[in-house]
């Protein structure tokens, strides 16, 4: 009998499920053994019916549920705790659904100033009311799938990697435990740190200093370099199994902290401080802190509106 599986997207972008597309070959060695039971983004989904005549939420009965993207409204919400009664396991994945992602940049504003903003405050908007037919009411912030209803795995990155995903879900078939790396990205990386400190931080597209081709380990350390590089306070996995070089290190470009902290409870905020400071760059030159370190991770208590400028 083949494993069933419902994917569902809700506050997403989408690359998630390309994540899943992306897998490649092992995603041969697997698929015989699923049988996608759901899933929006490839198939044709009523949630009420095929004409809206049903009174509940219609999402099949699973073994595996997976579910991308974060909680920004109500709709999310209803289908998140659906998803969770009709699937046995259910699966996080994508920084969004396990730590608010780039959607929980929002919590930096509160949802009568976004509102606002969108229908009246910006210049290529005619100024209209909020709309409030046949459309979910907003939350009152981005929540994380994880924070509403319980996720038996976490798979963070954004989007996470093939690999990763494809090796959560062969462990899940066959039985055996998943669990994620506690080291940080600087641990996977492979390029050369000479423990010079440096002082004015790089904007991100500015060259760095390396000859094109050449290797990795040839190449100083990017925060070494003065870019501002998330490694330190980042989990490591994004690189997969094989090589395990971070994505962007092999494109020759910093992290920006797409896994999230290395454990939970870590303050990536307070471990780049001190990584910062220790390669000579001061935090001060970055204009929005809050923002930056925890891009990904905003429902992590750390992303709120301010009352003033934020730091
Ligand atoms: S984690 Fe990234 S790739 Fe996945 S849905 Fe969110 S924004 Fe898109
Ligand atoms: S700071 Fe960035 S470039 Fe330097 S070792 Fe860590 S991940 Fe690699
Ligand atoms: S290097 Fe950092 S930002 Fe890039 S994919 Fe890996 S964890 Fe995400």
């Amino acid at each position: 009998m083949p494993v069933r599986v419902a994917e569902e997207w809700l506050a997403t972008c989408g690359g998630c499920e390309v994540t899943i597309l992306d897998i490649g070959e092992p995603l041969l060695n697997i698929l015989p053994k699923l049988q996608f039971v759901h899933m929006p983004v490839l198939m044709d989904n009523k949630y009420f019916g095929q004409t809206g005549e049903k009174k509940a939420l219609e999402i099949p009965q699973a073994d595996v549920g997976i579910i991308t993207g974060s909680i920004r409204n109500k709709e999310n919400r209803h289908i998140a705790e659906e998803m969770r009664k009709k699937c046995k396991t259910l699966i996080a994945m994508g920084s969004c659904a396990c730590y608010g992602g780039i959607p929980a940049l929002g919590n930096l504003s509160t949802k009568d100033e976004i509102l606002d903003k969108v229908y009246r405050g910006s210049k290529s908007t005619d100024s209209a009311s909020n709309p409030n037919k046949d459309i979910p009411e907003m939350e009152d912030r981005v929540y994380s799938v994880a924070e509403v209803v319980k996720c038996d795995i976490e798979l963070p990155g954004c989007p996470t990697s093939p690999e990763l995903f494809a090796e959560a879900l062969t462990a899940l078939l066959e039985g055996k435990p998943f669990k994620l790396s506690e080291k940080s990205v600087c641990d996977e990386c492979p390029t050369k740190r000479e423990k010079k400190a440096v002082s004015n931080l790089k904007r991100p597209l500015e060259p760095i200093e390396a000859k094109p081709g050449q290797p990795l380990s040839e190449v100083r350390c990017l925060m070494e370099q003065g870019f501002l590089c998330q490694g330190p306070a980042t989990k490591s996995g994004c690189g997969g199994t094989t090589d395990k070089t971070p994505r962007c290190i092999k494109a020759y470009m910093p992290c920006r902290g797409c896994f999230g902290p290395i454990r939970k409870g870590a303050n990536p905020m307070v471990d780049m401080m001190n990584a910062l400071s220790t390669a000579g760059l001061k935090a001060d030159q970055i204009a929005d802190r809050a923002a930056t370190f925890n891009r990904f991770i905003g429902v992590v208590g750390r992303l709120r509106p301010a009352a003033g400028p934020r730091r």
